[in-house]
């Protein structure tokens, strides 16, 4: 089959003729679900009529993950074990697939069987037909909590109101990109990835299919409320500084509402001699500004925060051990590189 396109302005010819369409997969801890995955996503790949490759990113996992997927025997699609030499987190774990994926298609998808394999032919069907980047939208949330789902949904509604770009609501990361975005993303030199808003950055054709997600497989979402946090933090400072511009608003509606009450205390003083009473309303004064204060400090301080972050220019991740297994040939290369 004829490989669609070359990159019009791809960075780098990272393209290997021999490879159609990467599957990235990271992994954190999926032992007990990587088995079914391994058949369903292998099952699907042979259906598939294209040159295919796996690229597992072992994220740091402590079970036993590691030996699973390295005995996965030899099928049609070449299989890459990557290991990274502790959990960086899933956005760094997909980073470093897209780095490594060689395919003129690149998918993504989740360990955990809530994103159906059997998808991922509709998907290249999509991209062939001359998508860019096609996004899986879930239609339910089966399996996830009400306090979840409206969490998310206030998070994307927040998040899009806030950035510029236009992240698709209930589009997880389970996508296919095509070489040229791929490129592009790869040259993003930021350490902050807040994959979904990465992904929809750099625009070009982009179709959103519906689709139907599975509870998960197996054993238990890697996310806390707290995790959770941090991620939508991260997202939304990664791509907009409106929280800022919100604090030095609220500071100036503040400062003149004061500036109105203090006017309206001295003619009630000139005019009618009144004296000056009411702690109360002083309390509420000096508490509500000083909330306003510490709110805009700490945002302050997210931005900073990350301005650190960037500038130490630490990789994303550390590759410890890559193995890979095509039906030509079987090589174990362990690896200090640096990404
Ligand atoms: N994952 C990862 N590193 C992490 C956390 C998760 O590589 O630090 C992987 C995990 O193995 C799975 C995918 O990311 O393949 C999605 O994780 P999870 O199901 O916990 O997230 P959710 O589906 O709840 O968003
Ligand atoms: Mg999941």
């Amino acid at each position: 089959m004829l490989d669609k396109i070359t990159p019009k302005h791809s960075l780098q010819p990272t393209v290997s003729p021999s490879v159609t369409v990467s599957v990235i997969v990271p992994v954190y801890n999926e032992q007990a679900v990587l088995p079914s995955f391994h058949g369903r996503l292998v099952q699907v790949l042979d259906n598939l009529n294209e040159r295919c490759e796996i690229i597992y990113i072992d994220d740091g996992s402590s079970d036993n993950s590691r030996n699973i997927i390295t005995a996965f025997p030899v099928t049609s699609s070449v299989v890459q074990y990557i290991a990274l030499s502790r959990n960086f987190g899933k956005e760094a774990a997909m980073s470093a697939g897209l780095q490594h994926a060689k395919g003129i298609a690149v998918v993504v998808i989740d360990a955990d069987l809530q994103d159906p394999p059997e998808l991922i032919p509709l998907m290249v069907k999509r991209w062939r037909a001359g998508a860019d980047v096609v996004n899986m939208k879930r239609n339910s949330r089966a399996g996830e909590s009400m306090l979840k789902r409206f969490s998310a949904a206030c998070f994307y509604r927040l998040l899009n109101w806030m950035s510029d770009i236009n992240i698709e609501e209930n589009v997880g990361d389970f996508r296919l990109l095509s070489r040229e975005v791929v490129d592009h993303i790869n040259e993003l030199p930021e350490r902050n990835r807040y994959m979904k808003g990465i992904f929809a950055w750099p625009g070009y054709k982009q179709v959103v299919v519906p689709f139907n997600r599975d509870p998960r497989f197996s054993g238990e979402t890697k996310w806390n409320y707290f995790k959770l946090i941090g991620l939508a933090m991260d997202g939304i400072s990664s791509f907009s500084i409106k929280p800022l511009r919100i604090a030095t608003v609220l500071g100036v509606l503040i400062a003149l509402s004061a500036f109105g009450y203090g006017s309206i205390v001295i003619a009630k003083t000139l005019l009618f001699g009144e004296v000056v009473q009411g702690y109360p309303s002083i309390m509420v004064v000096l508490l509500g500004l000083g909330g306003v204060q510490l709110i805009s400090i700490g945002l302050l301080g997210e931005y900073i925060g990350r301005i650190f972050i960037e500038s130490k220019q630490r990789p994303l991740y550390l590759i410890q051990e890559v193995v890979e297994k095509s039906a030509i040939q079987t090589q174990k290369s362990p690896l200090g590189e640096v990404a």
